[in-house]
C-alpha cells in the first residue's frame, strides 16, 4: 500500500534534450517521452493524487485547446469535468489510487474550449510509487465523435425496438430447431399466447391449419435449409383457444447474417380483411384464395360452387329500408349457416349474393340437393321489425371441367346458370352446362361489340303501326329497336338489349332510341302535313326508369322534334315496374306531369297489381301477344287465355284505361278482340314492323283515305 500523502509530488518531468537513444526501460525517460507525446493525438497529464495538474504535455490533448499548456500547471483537474460524471471519476482515481501500478479508464464529459462539452476517454496510471515520476500519469483522448455515433445508433436502435414492439405485426425470431428467441408483443393478439410463454418454445407448423400445411408442402423445411431463402404465404395461424386467424406470413433465412443468425418470421393479421363486416361470413377474395386452392389440388371432381342471388332484394331495401335489408341478410347468411356442413365454406360474395364451396360432392345431384335444401331454408317467412317478409333466391350451380380454368372461370360459370335460373321464372336452381359456356363467350363479344355500335350508328328503328280497332285508322306506331350488326346482319332486340340492360348501355341507347323516334314522327308530319296526331310509342327499360336523367332525356327529344308531349306513349313492362319502385314511381310521376303517356306493357305476364295500375296514372294495357296467340284455342290453355284478355281488357275499362292486343296474327284473334271491345290492335296481320321508308305509304294512305 502507498499512502498518496507520503508521497511528495516532484517537479514534473520536463522533455530532457535530446541526448542519447531512446531508453527502453520501463520508465519513461524524457525523450522517449517527448517523442510518444508528439506523435500522439492524446493529450499527457501528470497530476498529483489531489488532483493537481503538474505537467500537461504540449500537443494534441483536448484540454490544450482551451488554454496554453502552462496555465494548466497547478490547475484542478477535477475543475474541467462535467458534473455528471464526476462522481464517477471520483470513484475510479480513489481506487487508482489504492493500488500502485494500477491503471483505469473512464469515458467523461469535460469542459474544452469555447464552452463546449467533449467526451474524453482517460486512461490512468499509478505511477505515486515511482519516485521518478510520483504521480498519476494520465492519458486522455478525445472521443467525442465515436461516441455519438453509438449514440446515435442506440437511438435508432431503440426507435427500431418501439416499432416492432408497437407494430400490429407480429415478428419473431426462430433459430434453425424452430425454437423462439424473440417474439414481438402482437404475437399475443395472433397466437393468443404472450410473449414469455412463446419464447424458447418450439414454433412447428402446427400452429398452422392442416390445409394450409398441407398447401405448404416441403417450402418450410427448405426454408430452414437454405440460407437466405425466402417463404411468403398466406395461413390460418391456430391460437391457444384452437381458433383460426388468417395471416399473411414472410419468413426470411438469415441464419449466416451475424447480426441476425436465425429466421426471421414476420405475421400480419389479415383476417379482418378477408370476412364480411355485416354476416362475419368468408367474403369474396378469402373465397377466390380458397377456390383457387381447392382447384389447385389434383382431385377436384368433388368440388362444386352453388351461387345464391335473393330475387327483388332491392323490394325489400327500397319498401323497408336499408336497416332492414341489412337485417334479412343476416338472418339469411344464418340459415344458410345452417343448411352448409362444417367442410363446406359459405362465403357473402357481396350483396345478397351468397356462394357455398363444398368439396364433398360425389356427384351433381348432391349439389341440386344442396340447392334445394337453400331453396327450402329460404322459403320461410323473414321476420323483421314484425312483419313476415317472403323472399325467394336463384341459384346457379358448376363444377370444375376441362374448360374452367380458375376461380374467375369457376364463378362466372355459376354466375351464368344463376342468371339462367333467374331467366326462368326465378325461385329455382340451374345447373352450368356447356351450352352456357358458348352462352356466356357469345354474351362477351357482344358486350364489347354493342359498345362501339352506337358511336359506329348501326342501331335502326323499325316501327309498327297500331291501330284502333273501331274504324281501322292507324293511332300510333311503336317503335322497335334493331341493330345493324356487322357481320350477323339486322339483330332483333331479345338478342341485345338484355346484355344492354346489364351493362348500362341502356340508357345512352334508350335515349338515342327517344330522339330518333320523336325525329322521325317529326318527319312525317313535314312529309305529309295533313297528318293529324301520331302517337309513338317507346319501350324503356328498368335500368332507364331509375337513371336520373331519364325526365332531362325525354324532355329534350320533345324540344327537338318539337312533338306534343301527350303524342309520346312509353311503354314500362310490369317487372320493370316492380324492379325499384320508389325510383320507378318518382320518374313516372314526373314524366305524367310533363304530359307524357304511360302504357303497361305485356300486361298479365308479371306481377300484375291494381294498386299501382292506380298508383301510376298510366293510360294504356297492353295484353302480351302469349295470350292473344290462345285467343279462341278450345284447348285447356287456351281457354284460360281467352278468360285473361277478356278480363284484362275489362280491367282496363273499369279503371278508365285503353287495352291494346299485341302479335295479333289472324281474322279469328282480331274477330274475338273486336268482340271484346279491345280499343287498338297491334301485329303482323295488319302490319309488320318495318323501316320509316316503308310506312310512309301506309301513312300516307291513312291522310288520303
Ligand atoms: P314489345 O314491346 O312487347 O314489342 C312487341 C314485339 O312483338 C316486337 O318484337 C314485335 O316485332 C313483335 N310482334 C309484333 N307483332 C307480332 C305478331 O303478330 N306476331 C309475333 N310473333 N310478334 C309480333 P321485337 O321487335 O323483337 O321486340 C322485342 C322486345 O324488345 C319488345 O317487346 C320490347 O320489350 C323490347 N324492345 C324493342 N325495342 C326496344 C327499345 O328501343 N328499348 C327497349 N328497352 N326495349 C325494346
Ligand atoms: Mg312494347
Ligand atoms: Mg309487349
Amino acid at each position: 500500500m502507498t499512502d498518496p500523502s507520503a508521497t511528495t509530488p516532484t517537479s514534473p518531468i520536463r522533455p530532457s534534450p535530446a541526448t542519447g537513444a531512446p531508453s527502453r526501460s520501463a520508465t519513461p525517460n524524457g525523450r522517449w517521452f517527448a517523442a510518444l507525446e508528439a506523435i500522439s493525438s492524446d493529450g499527457v497529464y501528470l497530476i498529483g493524487p489531489d488532483g493537481e495538474i503538474h505537467y500537461a504535455g504540449p500537443e494534441g490533448g483536448p484540454l490544450h485547446r482551451r488554454e496554453a499548456d502552462t496555465d494548466l500547471l497547478g490547475v484542478q483537474a477535477f475543475g474541467f469535468i462535467h458534473e455528471l460524471d464526476e462522481a464517477a471519476t471520483l470513484r475510479a482515481l480513489d481506487e487508482l489510487r489504492d493500488a500502485p501500478g494500477s491503471h483505469a479508464t473512464v469515458e467523461i464529459r469535460v469542459a474544452a474550449g469555447n464552452g463546449q462539452t467533449r467526451w474524453i476517454e482517460a486512461r490512468g496510471l499509478n505511477l505515486l510509487g515511482d519516485p521518478e515520476v510520483a504521480g498519476i500519469l494520465i492519458s486522455v483522448r478525445d472521443v467525442t465523435d465515436r461516441h455519438e455515433a453509438q449514440e446515435l445508433l442506440r437511438q435508432s436502435e431503440e426507435r427500431f425496438r418501439a416499432l416492432l414492439e408497437h407494430s400490429s405485426d407480429a415478428v419473431l425470431l426462430l433459430d434453425t430447431h424452430q425454437q423462439v428467441r424473440y417474439a414481438s408483443p402482437a404475437v399475443e393478439h395472433l397466437f393468443g399466447r404472450p410473449v414469455d410463454e412463446l419464447t424458447g418454445r418450439q414454433m412447428s407448423p402446427s400452429f398452422l391449419h392442416p390445409d394450409d400445411r398441407r398447401a405448404l408442402g416441403h417450402r418450410l423445411v427448405d426454408l430452414f435449409a437454405t440460407p437466405a431463402g425466402i417463404l411468403t404465404f398466406e395461413a390460418r395461424v391456430r391460437d391457444a383457444a384452437s381458433r383460426y386467424r388468417w395471416a399473411e406470413i414472410s419468413m426470411r433465412n438469415l441464419v449466416d447474417d451475424p447480426r441476425v443468425a436465425g429466421i426471421v418470421v414476420h405475421v400480419r393479421d389479415i383476417d379482418p380483411l378477408l370476412h364480411d363486416d355485416l354476416t362475419g361470413l368468408p367474403n369474396r377474395p378469402l373465397l377466390r384464395r380458397l377456390l383457387e386452392r381447392e382447384l389447385e389440388r389434383a382431385d377436384a371432381s368433388s368440388l362444386g360452387l352453388v351461387l345464391v342471388d335473393l330475387d327483388r332484394f332491392r323490394l325489400v331495401n327500397d319498401s323497408l329500408g336499408h336497416d332492414q335489408g341489412d337485417a334479412l341478410l343476416v338472418l339469411l347468411a344464418d340459415r344458410l349457416r345452417s343448411v352448409v356442413h362444417d367442410d363446406e365454406l359459405l362465403a357473402r360474395l357481396g350483396g345478397d349474393e351468397f356462394v357455398i364451396l363444398s368439396t364433398r360432392l360425389s356427384g351433381h345431384e348432391q349439389a341440386v340437393e344442396l340447392a334445394e335444401r337453400v331453396l327450402e331454408a329460404i322459403s320461410e317467412p323473414f321476420v323483421l321489425d314484425g312483419n313476415d317478409v317472403h323472399i325467394g333466391a336463384s341459384i346457379g350451380i358448376a363444377f370444375p371441367d376441362a374448360e374452367v380454368g380458375d376461380a374467375t372461370d369457376l364463378l362466372r360459370d355459376a354466375d351464368a346458370a344463376m342468371y339462367r335460373a333467374k331467366a326462368r321464372g326465378r325461385g329455382r336452381w340451374e345447373l352450368f352446362d356447356s351450352r352456357l359456356h358458348d352462352d356466356v363467350r357469345e354474351r362477351l363479344r357482344l358486350q364489347n361489340e354493342l359498345r362501339r355500335a352506337l358511336a359506329d350508328g348501326a342501331f335502326r328503328l323499325h316501327y309498327q303501326p297500331v291501330f284502333a280497332l273501331a274504324d281501322g285508322a292507324v293511332v300510333g306506331v311503336e317503335a322497335l329497336l334493331r341493330w345493324e350488326h356487322p357481320t350477323e346482319g339486322l339483330l332483333a332486340p331479345g338478342r341485345f338489349v338484355p346484355i344492354a340492360e346489364d351493362t348500362g348501355l341502356i340508357v345512352p341507347i334508350g335515349a338515342w332510341v327517344l330522339r330518333e323516334a320523336c325525329q322521325q314522327v317529326r318527319r312525317w308530319h313535314q312529309e305529309l302535313p295533313e297528318l293529324g296526331p301520331l302517337r309513338v310509342s317507346v319501350n324503356l327499360s328498368a335500368r332507364q326508369l331509375t337513371d336520373p336523367d331519364l325526365l332531362a332525356t325525354v324532355r329534350s327529344a320533345l324540344v327537338l322534334s318539337e312533338l306534343p308531349a301527350d303524342q309520346l306513349e312509353l311503354e314500362v313492362t310490369e317487372s320493370a315496374l316492380m324492379e325499384d319502385t320508389e325510383a320507378a314511381a318518382t320518374a313516372l310521376a314526373d314524366l305524367r306531369d310533363l304530359g307524357v303517356r304511360l302504357a303497361i306493357d305485356d300486361f298479365g305476364t308479371g306481377y300484375s297489381s291494381m294498386a299501382y295500375l292506380r298508383r301510376f296514372r298510366v293510360e294504356t294495357l297492353k295484353v302480351d301477344r302469349s295470350f292473344v296467340d290462345g285467343l279462341g284455342d278450345t284447348g285447356e290453355d287456351g281457354g284460360d287465355d281467352t278468360a285473361i284478355v277478356t278480363a284484362v281488357v275489362t280491367l282496363a275499362h273499369t279503371l278508365g284505361l285503353q287495352a291494346t292486343a299485341e302479335g295479333v296474327e289472324t281474322q279469328d284473334q282480331l274477330a274475338r278482340l273486336r268482340r271484346l271491345h279491345c280499343d287498338q290492335v297491334q301485329g303482323y296481320l295488319l302490319a309488320r314492323p318495318a323501316p320509316a321508308e316503308e310506312l310512309s305509304g301506309l301513312l300516307a294512305r291513312r291522310v288520303g283515305s
